[in-house]
């Protein structure tokens, strides 16, 4: 007899939002957390209209609406080769992308994980903050071992959950492969407050000079800024004027009402990151399974990590609420439906990337043809609707080197 059903390393929305469904269903569930305390990291806080359809399947919509889930209703594409009229002219209402779901759902990273890990406690779980694990094992006997103010631990389990995010301890002591691409760009995201001017209710991207700005409003003043930049000018917002930088970067001829985010308030860390994908072939071993970030990650320039967990969770939940067989095999379709959804929004992102994320006179001519050519032939950016409406909608030929060399005219 395991001590557990389930040991879940790391409690952030992947282990968190597993330990809920399966503790609430009965399971046993030990989480073992590093952090005392979640901190704003500069992690995912909007959830596209897909993963918020997850969500809602996986009950956990209104604990989220709860602890102050805000939807973007609108949104506005900016670019430099026009004007803030041209560009406010084609707003594009959020709803039209998931039945009944109103648009992405924005909620600060650090309470999304908390309110998680409240409502896991709350269902049975049990959580373990501070929690240096030393150890994990799978197969036949599954265990991980930790260190916490109490001293040292050892517990096993039926199954082992490794949701430890990008770095994963436990992905890399099953033994199971990394896939990365290299790095495309950089990323740089700020919270900032005090922006009760900016419309709630609107999301904006844009690019103009070197910069590509993207801004998510959480309601009550607060808005999550991100900043997409050359990887030969991965310095641009380090120091003492780093933060300052970045909100100058957001003064955009194009888009003027970005001044409102740039006279805003920082209210969190400025943190970059070199923005790739990851993917791993197969996502469990027997005896443990991966997921959200430790399984791998999607280049965050179209957010769909958080989405992407959700569907992780809502999957391995159901197998494991289906039956008492917890083995590889059992795992095995939800690691066909992962690679093949992995696959699909790297694509996406790629494509999107190469369109928003590269700077200098060509890149910019590139992104002025595509925003007249889609206007013509909406076709050309099929690949945008499989971050809003999910990778599965849309037909295979969308993911191919053809629909690649027709958006960018190669
Ligand atoms: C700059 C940036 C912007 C992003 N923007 C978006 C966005 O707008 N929308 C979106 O959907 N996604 C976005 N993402 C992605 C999103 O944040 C992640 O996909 C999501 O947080 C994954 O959740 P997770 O629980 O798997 O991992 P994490 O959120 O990283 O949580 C992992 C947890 O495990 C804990 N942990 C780690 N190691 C151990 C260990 N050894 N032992 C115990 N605990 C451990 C950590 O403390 C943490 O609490 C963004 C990511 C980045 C980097």
């Amino acid at each position: 007899m395991a001590d557990y059903d389930l040991i879940i390393v790391g409690g952030g929305i992947a282990g968190s939002a597993l330990a809920q469904i399966m503790a609430a269903a009965g399971s046993s569930v030990l989480v073992l957390e590093a952090s005392e305390v979640f901190e704003d990291r500069v992690r995912g806080e909007w959830i596209a209209p897909w993963g918020v359809k997850e969500v809602v399947r996986v009950g956990l919509y209104e604990l989220l609406m709860g602890a102050g889930g805000h939807h973007v209703q609108t949104h506005v594409t900016y670019d430099e080769s026009r004007s803030a009229e041209a560009s406010e002219a084609e707003i594009l209402p959020l709803s039209i992308f998931a039945e009944g779901i109103a648009g992405p759902l924005c909620l600060g990273h650090p309470r999304h994980c908390q309110t998680l890990m409240d409502a896991a406690v709350a269902a049975g779980a049990r959580v373990v903050r501070g929690a240096q694990v030393s150890e994990i094992g799978a197969g036949a006997q599954p265990f991980a071992a930790w260190r916490d103010a109490d001293g040292d631990h050892r517990a096993t389990a039926r199954l082992l959950v490794g949701a430890d995010g990008r770095a994963s301890f436990v992905r890399e002591n099953l033994g199971v492969p990394l896939n990365q691409d290299p790095p495309h760009h950089m990323f740089a995201g700020l919270l900032v407050e005090g922006a009760e001017a900016w419309d709630a209710t609107r999301q904006v991207i844009g690019a103009e000079g070197q910069f590509g700005f993207l801004a998510f409003p959480q309601g009550s003043g607060r808005v999550r800024l991100y900043g997409s930049y050359a990887l030969d000018q991965r310095r641009r917002f380090s120091g003492a004027d780093g933060t300052a930088n970045f909100l100058a970067a957001f003064l955009a001829e194009c888009a003027p009402a970005n001044r409102i985010l740039a006279e805003a308030r920082p209210a969190g860390p400025l943190l970059s990151y070199f923005n790739n994908d990851a993917w791993t072939d197969q996502p469990f071993v027997e005896g443990a399974v991966l997921i959200g970030d430790a399984a791998g990650w999607n280049d965050p320039i179209t957010g769909q990590g958080l989405s992407i967990t959700y569907r992780d969770v809502r999957l391995v939940s159901e197998i494991l609420r289906a039956s008492s067989d917890w083995s590889a095999a059992a795992l095995a379709p939800y690691g066909e439906e992962r690679a093949e959804r992995l696959r699909r929004l790297r694509f996406s992102a790629a494509l999107t990337a190469a369109l928003d994320a590269e700077f200098g006179p060509e890149a910019a001519e590139r992104r002025r043809r595509h925003h007249e050519r889609s206007a013509a032939d909406p076709s050309l950016k099929a690949h945008a609707i499989a971050v809003m409406a999910g990778p599965e909608v849309l037909p295979p030929d969308v993911f191919t080197p053809e629909h690649w060399a027709r958006v960018l005219e190669l």
